[in-house]
């Protein structure tokens, strides 16, 4: 039996595993950390709940074809699709409930905007048209395979390339498409999805909306985690063998293979070798006498995240799962972003709450909050300086929106940021998404999902085409799998 050894438990690895055990591989994956899941993990304190990373489920599907490649392993995986997705809050007072059904939320934002529906209803078809055109080539073919360009399907998205916005950034599109100043924001704000600036980032992104609205948004039983831990189970049954706390040290190589991994001073050796490593890290530890993809590995990151886990001790009816607290400047707050590398004074805020949905996620009159901001990568900024204020923002925010003084109701708090991320996933500059989107090729500069130099080398996971998120991950799995072949 062919051995392949997988270099990391995130969702790219657990897919990676299972895929590879279905064509019979035995399959071996090492994780640094005493979990799996790497991003896609949950902590929990004081009877509070949180999923640490992840809180928005689109593209199910893609879960589920990968709990079904081998025959008679079968786990529980269920969720529910979401009738609001997102409610979004202006300082002015206004809120648009983020209806996942398009005609639903065209009339909502009709009465609320007085941008009239059908306006929306062309935007909303523009972004099913861009993913129509595109979703198979970028999503689920290596585009760095010749063979990828002698088929029908990727004559046919070439021919269509000129009407993708590839020009314009998503912004100016959708400026130009609808005009309301705060309907601008609540379609910009999707550039966030993948860590890219919608003020310089391709129009081509404005596929992304489809998601929600075309595809729909998800919430699975049991929060996010339970996408890892179906992964994870599933992966068990099947015969994947897992070590925890073991990371892995170094590749060697022989004549344009890669011989072992090492680990804890030992060499394993292999047939194949995953990495679900970041790229930046993976060459400059695993790697660090071969060759470096070094225009790759300077690719600008996508933004990060500062998070407050907040156990709260009341409940809130104005809020759902999914809500946003929008800043007044948005174009300033990106600017703050990616290029003073520092948080706005006033940030967009993002509350999720998980215990809308799932009561266990909190005591009886609480809410579990996980209150995140989209801040720049890691470039040595004074975190402690910068938590310590944005929290005073954030919490000003909140209290100006909602009109209550949350502090006192906060009785657990966790808190995660650029450098944590870093530390707990390895992920360069504790960036989200591995490079960022903003650059209108960028979809062609990721890292390929196999190595140029060593011919049974292959990396899956969101810093690696075709990028982050959690179905975008999956994708890259797949990919693998079909070129291991
Ligand atoms: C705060 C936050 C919010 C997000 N929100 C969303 C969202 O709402 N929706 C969405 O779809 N996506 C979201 N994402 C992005 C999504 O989480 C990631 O794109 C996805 O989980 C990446 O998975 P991955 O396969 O790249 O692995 P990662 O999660 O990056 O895991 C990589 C694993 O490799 C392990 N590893 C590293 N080095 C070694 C080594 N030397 N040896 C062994 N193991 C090693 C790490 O410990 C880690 O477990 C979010 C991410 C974060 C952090």
């Amino acid at each position: 039996m062919k051995k392949a050894i997988i270099i990391g438990a995130g969702i790219g690895g657990l897919a990676s595993s299972i895929r590879l055990k279905s064509k019979g591989y035995h399959v071996s994956v090492f994780e640094a950390n005493s979990y799996p899941g790497g991003k896609l993990t949950e902590i929990s304190g004081n009877g509070f709940r949180f999923d640490a990373g992840p809180s928005l489920f689109t593209m199910p599907e893609k879960v589920e074809e990968v709990l079904s490649v081998i025959n008679g392993v079968d786990v529980d995986f269920e969720y529910d699709q979401l009738d609001e997705v997102c409610r979004y809050f202006y300082e002015d007072g206004t809120v648009v409930k983020g209806w996942g059904d398009a005609n639903k939320f065209a009339q909502e934002v009709e009465e609320k905007l007085q941008v009239s529906a059908k306006d929306v209803m062309k935007h909303l078809s523009k972004s099913a048209f861009i993913y129509e055109t595109t979703a198979e080539l970028f999503l689920e073919k290596s585009l760095h395979k010749l063979s990828t360009y002698f088929s029908l399907s990727t004559f046919r998205s070439f021919v269509k390339l000129p009407f993708l916005n590839i020009n314009s950034s998503m912004d100016k599109v959708n400026t130009k498409a609808l005009k309301h100043p705060k309907l601008v924001q609540l379609f910009n704000r999707y550039a966030t999805y993948n860590g890219s600036n919608p003020y310089v980032a391709p129009g081509i992104l404005n596929i992304i909306p489809h998601l929600e609205f075309g595809k729909g948004a998800y919430f699975p039983k049991n929060g996010m985690h339970a996408i890892t831990q179906s992964l994870f189970h599933y992966a068990k049954k099947a015969g994947v063998e897992f070590h925890f706390d073991a990371k892995i040290e170094k590749l060697e190589t022989l004549s344009g293979e890669v011989t072992s991994a090492r680990y804890m001073g030992k060499d394993i050796k292999a047939d194949v070798f995953v990495s679900n490593m970041d790229v930046v890290p993976f060459y400059k530890n695993l790697l660090p006498n071969s060759k470096l993809p070094q225009k790759i590995l300077n690719q600008e990151r996508s933004s990060s995240a500062l998070i407050f886990y907040w156990g709260i001790r009341k409940e809130f009816e104005s809020l759902i799962l999914h809500n946003i607290l929008f800043s007044e400047n948005y174009k300033e707050e990106f600017e703050y972003i990616f290029n003073k590398k520092s948080v706005y004074h006033d940030p967009t805020v993002y509350i999720n709450i998980s215990s809308k949905h799932n009561k266990k996620d909190a005591p009886k009159g609480c809410e579990n909050w996980f209150v995140m901001i989209n801040v720049p990568a890691d470039s040595g900024q004074q975190w402690d300086d910068l938590i310590t204020t944005c929290k005073r923002n954030i919490l000003s925010k909140i209290h100006r929106i909602l009109k209550v003084d949350i502090s006192s109701f906060i009785e657990y708090e966790n808190i995660l940021h650029p450098q944590l991320i870093q530390n707990k996933t390895s992920s360069y500059k504790g960036a989200l998404y591995g490079s960022s989107s903003n650059k209108k090729m960028a979809a062609f500069f990721r890292h390929p999902n196999f190595s140029n130099q060593y011919s049974n080398l292959f990396f899956c996971g969101g810093s690696v085409h075709p990028g982050g998120g959690i179905p975008l991950a999956l994708s890259s799995a797949k990919i693998v799998s079909e070129l291991v072949d």
